[in-house]
């Protein structure tokens, strides 16, 4: 059986448990995969950094600080149950039809629908 690196996935609603982020939630909006299989996670709104860009008048592009998402370590995340609404550690599960879904620890809920 293989087993994934990291449990989370896209779209998935994630709670920051370290880092200067600590707290704050968001959704998985890329998964990528890291160095030496660490995968690492651009959370929607988490881990900002201002970017300097220059002004491109040729491709309509202004000048100015840019902010955006940067990756973090998925390590730094756990997921947040869309049943329970808890952040948890996530099970795995085989249906009745050889489907294999992640669910909740807590409330045993499915996590993928
Ligand atoms: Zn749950």
């Amino acid at each position: 059986m293989s087993r994934l690196a990291t449990p989370i996935r896209k779209n998935d609603s994630v709670l920051v448990i370290t880092g200067k982020d600590r707290g704050r939630k968001g959704r998985v909006l890329k998964v990528l995969p890291g160095k030496n299989g660490k995968i690492r996670l651009i959370v929607e709104g988490v881990n900002m950094i201002k970017r300097h860009t220059k002004a491109n008048p040729g491709k309509q592009v202004k000048g100015g600080i840019v902010s955006r998402e940067a990756s973090l370590q998925a390590s730094n995340v756990q997921l947040v149950c869309p049943e329970c609404g808890v952040q948890t550690r996530i099970g795995h599960k085989l249906l009745g039809d050889g489907r294999k879904v992640r669910i909740c620890r807590k409330c045993e809920g499915v996590v993928d629908k």
